[in-house]
């Protein structure tokens, strides 16, 4: 296969500790994910299979990629990840080749997670993105084709995410494929204070700078909004004196206008 069509296995370098908040969806992926790659024996000795699938739903930002990234790195596992849209762009006519070659590399690279991410480009009833609901049914069929071969094996995690829950093909959803389902919703204020903290981590405060208060404020901020206001800080901050060493209070409340939450901008439209 060209470079162009080649599955790329990534080692990423996230933890659990960059990922603010989530506590719930973090503990079903531990489970769900961590356990089974890290002790299969385990689940073999009380003669339980593992979860095949993970299906992460929620808004764009949230966090879902991060969490899959950070579960594969917590389970010293390899991680391939796979969008969507991607798979039909690079595989015209041949989605379903672009899926057998992702399962291939990852036997082969195994312990492996693999993430498809806005997985409703691909598997969707309406098969509507793809413009053709044929290519959709091959590729949902050959997905199936591979999940149902992954019985004996514990070594290969399937995660996938999606903002459009409503449109997944049900055949996806059913026992034995993506059966386990975890919400990952917007960030109440405990977790935006979190992910905060998680993006200033490395940052030089001002004693003035309150991250309670921020957290507060950014209601209806998701993660990705809040790494953005950190950044902004920063460089409203540089902007002002490219000398200065430290970020004050009055530059993030700066920032926190300048950003607008994700939650008004498109969570509207999904009502
Ligand atoms: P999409 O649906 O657009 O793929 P997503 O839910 O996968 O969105 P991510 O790509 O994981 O969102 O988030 C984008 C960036 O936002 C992350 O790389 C991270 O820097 C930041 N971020 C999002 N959620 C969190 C969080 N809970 N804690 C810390 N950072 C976060």
């Amino acid at each position: 296969p060209s470079a162009l069509r080649e599955v790329l296995v990534q080692i990423p370098d996230v933890n659990w500790d960059d990922v603010g908040g989530l506590d719930d969806a973090k503990q079903e992926l531990k489970e769900a994910i961590e356990w089974p790659l890290k002790n299969p024996e385990k689940f073999k000795e009380f003669g339980i299979n593992p979860p095949k699938g993970v299906l992460l739903t929620g808004v764009p930002g949230t966090g879902k990629t991060l969490l899959a990234k950070a579960v594969a790195n917590e389970s010293d596992a390899n991680f391939i990840s796979v969008k969507g849209p991607e798979l039909l762009s690079k595989w015209v006519g041949d989605s379903e080749k672009g899926i057998r070659e992702v399962f291939r590399k990852a036997r082969q690279t195994a312990p492996t997670v693999i993430f498809f991410d806005e997985i409703d480009a691909i598997a969707s009833t309406r098969g509507y993105s793809a413009g053709d609901s044929g290519v959709t049914q091959r590729v949902v069929n050959q997905l199936l084709t591979e999940m149902d071969g992954m019985e004996e094996l514990h070594d290969i995690s399937v995660i996938a995410a999606t903002n459009r829950k409503d449109i997944i093909d049900p055949a996806l959803l059913r026992p034995g494929r993506f059966d386990r389902h975890v919400e990952v919703g917007l960030p109440d204020e405990e977790s935006r204070e979190s992910i905060f903290k998680v993006h200033t981590k490395n940052m030089p405060l001002s004693d003035d700078v309150d991250i309670h208060t921020l957290a507060k404020e950014a209601e209806g901020f998701v993660g990705a909004d809040i790494e953005a206001v950190c950044r902004e800080a920063v460089m409203l901050t540089l902007r002002k004196n490219l000398e200065a060493n430290i970020v004050h209070m009055s530059e993030f409340e700066e920032a926190m206008k300048k950003v607008k939450p994700t939650k008004d901008s498109e969570l509207v439209s999904y009502n």
